[in-house]
């Protein structure tokens, strides 16, 4: 059921109250380490990137400046178990405007992939995965589109070499992810 504007802002108020309890003051170090994420503790809160966020823009939940706030007050469980931070699109206009070089979305990719190795992944790109690993590209492309390529005279798509493929997913450890979040 749809919620109007002003229960939604009640929900997220709600939710936003922390107690001691939600704190882990390990968390900002622990995210910290990870690659492209070493500068969280450098953000001032100036907020020039959720000024700048396209996606801010259209939403009433996504502040990039929150988020990173949230890893800072050590948020760790509202953070990995929030649907928000699947909605960055890594446009990476907040890397080019933040004057303390913090690396946001690289961040959000560190939290994204706190939440999948703790057994979360969005369907939306469960699905794109078994893609790739089916077919090497993202999207399952229709015979329809392939004969209309065919008719305005493009060529072929390129086949993926789907071997390499598997074994990338293999030595990554995704296949095992991807088999976890199966279950
Ligand atoms: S632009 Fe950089 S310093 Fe400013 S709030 Fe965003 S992350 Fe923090
Ligand atoms: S990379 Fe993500 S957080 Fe940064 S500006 Fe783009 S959508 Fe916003």
């Amino acid at each position: 059921m749809s919620k109007n504007k002003e229960t939604k802002g009640k929900e997220t108020e709600k939710e936003m109250m922390v107690k001691l309890s939600d704190i882990d003051p390990k968390f900002k170090y622990e995210i910290s380490k990870l690659p492209g994420a070493e500068n969280v503790l450098l953000c001032f809160q100036c907020g020039t990137c959720t000024a700048d966020c396209p996606i801010a823009r259209f939403s009433d939940f996504y502040r990039p400046r929150k988020l990173i706030r949230m890893v800072q007050l050590g948020l760790k469980n509202k953070l990995l178990s929030n649907d928000v931070i699947w909605l960055c699109s890594t446009c990476f206009t907040c890397i080019d405007h933040c004057p303390q070089d913090v690396g946001i979305a690289s961040i959000v990719r560190a939290l994204r992939n706190l939440t999948v190795e703790g057994g979360t992944m969005p369907v939306v790109y469960k699905e794109l995965a078994s893609n790739i690993l089916k077919t090497g590209y993202t999207y399952i492309i229709s015979g329809l589109r392939l004969k209309k390529r065919e008719d305005q005279g493009l060529p072929p798509l390129p086949k993926a070499n789907l071997e390499s493929v598997a074994k990338l997913f293999d030595v990554t450890g995704f296949s095992k992810t991807l088999e976890k979040e199966r279950t």
